[in-house]
């Protein structure tokens, strides 16, 4: 139903309004214990430094739980400056379905994160058509989160839906409690990893043709963009992909 409608950026303006009023496909999003500790462990990591990576997890009724959130890649492969950074395409299509197969559920991509400089709370232009891609190839839209340390963490949640087009302000929830109710968190035991042997196995040869879980891909080039010329206090974007992402049920 949602295929046939386009979100892109236009041109020369401001491409997305924002909106304090949660979106009703996304109320509210969850980050398990796990997940809100690889994201400000990797941004103490870098200091002040851009970082990022992908939420990966499930979608029940209007919340999006973010079950695990991955660094950007390895360093070398990943830029990292105070107001712009790019993720490692193929770090991250590999980690999803190592992290994947742990969970009782697969787990889908629901977005990205993405460390901010000062306290600039909203999206870049390059951040504008990165929520744009992971909008489209996500389905319903996509989570983006944005951390500032101003001067101890902060995290500002947006969902940027694809029915209306806004930035959707979404109050965010930290702690594995905030699971009870559902089995996001569970995970596999041998005996199920060896009922899924087939799974796993084809998930790899998918891995090695390019392909990742269920003939979904991730790929496509980070998008670059220059920090030189930034104002202070500004920045650049993030880039960490162009593809398709599967889609979470929403
Ligand atoms: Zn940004």
């Amino acid at each position: 139903m949602m295929k046939n409608i386009q979100v892109r950026p236009r041109k020369g303006r401001r491409p997305f309004s924002y909106t304090d009023k949660p979106s009703p496909r996304c109320r509210r999003v969850v980050l398990s214990d796990r997940a809100y500790l690889s994201v400000l462990a990797e941004v103490l990591s870098w200091g002040s430094q851009e970082t990022g990576g992908i939420l990966f997890g499930q979608v029940r009724r209007g919340t999006w739980y973010v079950v695990e959130a991955s660094d950007p890649g390895y360093p070398g492969k990943t830029v990292h400056t105070p107001c712009y950074h790019e993720m490692d395409p193929e770090y991250y299509n590999h980690l999803y379905p190592v992290l994947s197969r742990l969970y009782r559920h697969d787990l889908f991509v629901l977005g990205f994160w993405h460390r901010h400089p000062g306290s600039l709370d909203k999206f870049s232009g390059v951040d504008d058509r990165s929520n744009a891609v992971f909008a489209r190839d996500i389905g319903p839209g996509c989570v983006s989160i944005l951390v500032n340390m101003d001067p101890t963490e902060r995290l500002t949640c947006y969902f940027l839906d694809r029915q209306d087009g806004l930035y959707h302000k979404t109050p965010v929830e930290i702690g594995d409690s905030a699971f009870a109710g559902t089995t996001f968190l569970a995970l596999n035991t041998p005996a199920d990893l060896h009922r899924k042997q087939p799974q796993l196995q084809q998930e790899l040869r998918q891995f090695n043709r390019g392909e990742i879980k269920n003939g979904q891909v991730f790929a496509g080039s980070p998008v670059a963009a220059p920090c030189a010329g930034e104002r202070d206090g500004q920045d650049g974007g993030a880039a960490p992909l162009a593809g398709k992402a599967v889609a979470p049920r929403a």
